[in-house]
């Protein structure tokens, strides 16, 4: 690959393995990318999308200019809900969108709702975008964590979309990139699927933009499909050069922007510091381990390419005899506050272990 080769993408959309229609709609036509996730059944989110992705293509701009990309964002919106008022499609439609455009390894991003943006960098995995969901409200006010999240009865309700209310605003930024890596739109049918981890796995692994869509795909219709799932993959200008970690600047848009921007940093600054050291020292999980679950101090996974987790104690528990869901939250990991509060959920895994006949497979 030259220094500077030509920008190589693929779009692909599936409608999953349980909807009967897909309402995502993408669009990938340089520089310009969105994907937006419908909302309002009956075939009216498909409406919602298409006219969402429409408007934005006839009034995005051709830089990576976040500002205007939002402004495009809010053309969109008001379009839905004209066209809504009007009895195309049905009232109450409405729609997710997540937008970049790429200027060489400058984007801009303007987002509403739970589709993301990624960015693939020397194979590690960032996400770009914050979802405008309830369970992301609670993940940020430390009632949930991401593992619970998954399993959580609201997971898919959204406190951001386009479709309702005029004054929306859409969440804008414009981030530098280094040459070379990875940019991902999703709708919410792969990332609740898939684990970041997985992402990560096969976007650092298939070099074609169009084999690594098609894999996401694969893999997130494998993990049960429950969703209409929309990938975009775009291979930024240039070669990667993997042991450069490049400083990335991000340039915060509005108020939203500038609260995320902030909770980076102290991420940043706190992932190096006696901080998050101390706060992982507090903290405890359950795990699958070797058949049976094992409770550890600290953390699940590794922060900054550091383990943060200490092991405490072996149960007796069969992951086997615990419902698939239950297996499922322990195979990465069930994070919880305290030590004391890992051995309380050991104890409820154990009564639920023991209500369980052996031998026969509950009916979800
Ligand atoms: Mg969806």
């Amino acid at each position: 690959m030259s220094a500077r080769a030509k920008l190589a993408y693929a779009a692909l959309t599936d409608v999953g393995r349980v909807r009967a229609h897909n309402e995502d709609s993408v669009l990938a036509q340089p520089p310009l990318f969105v994907v937006a996730d419908g909302l309002g059944g009956h075939e009216a989110g498909e409406v919602a999308s298409a006219i969402a992705v429409e408007t934005l293509r006839d009034h995005a701009p051709r830089r990576a200019d976040g500002k205007s990309l939002a402004r495009a964002v809010r053309a969109a919106n008001r379009e839905v809900i004209r066209a809504a008022r009007e009895g195309v499609g049905r009232a109450g439609m409405g729609t997710t969108m997540t937008a970049v455009i790429v200027e060489g390894t400058r984007l801009a991003v303007a987002h509403v709702g739970d589709s993301r943006a990624y960015l693939l960098h020397a194979k590690h995995l960032e996400r770009l975008t914050e979802d405008h969901s309830m369970v992301a409200d609670m993940i940020r006010r430390g009632q949930l964590t991401e593992t619970a999240a998954r399993y959580h009865p609201n997971r898919s309700v959204i406190t951001r979309a386009l479709g309702s209310d005029p004054n929306m605003v859409a969440d804008s930024f414009e981030v530098d990139a280094a040459p070379g890596d990875r940019l991902l739109l999703c709708s919410d049918g792969l990332t609740s699927m898939l684990e970041d981890a997985a992402i990560e796995g096969v976007l650092g692994e298939y070099r074609d933009p169009s084999v690594a869509a098609e894999m996401l795909v694969q893999a997130a219709n494998e993990a049960g499909g429950h969703d209409n799932i929309s990938v975009l993959v775009i291979d930024l200008e240039g070669e990667q050069r993997e042991t450069e970690v490049a400083e990335r600047r991000r340039i915060p848009r509005g108020l939203l922007g500038a609260l995320g921007w902030l909770v980076a940093f102290a991420l940043v600054v706190g992932s190096i510091g006696y901080g998050v050291y101390r706060h992982a020292q507090t903290r405890a999980y359950l795990i699958a381990e070797n058949g049976v679950v094992a409770i550890y101090r600290g953390v699940p996974g590794s922060f900054a390419g550091v383990r943060l987790s200490w092991p405490a104690e072996k149960t007796d528990i069969a992951v086997d005899a615990l419902p698939v869901w239950r297996q499922d939250a322990l195979r990465d990991g069930l994070a919880v506050n305290s030590l004391a509060r890992a051995r309380a959920v050991a104890d409820d895994l154990r009564s639920d272990a023991a209500s369980r006949t052996p031998g026969i497979t509950p009916v979800k």
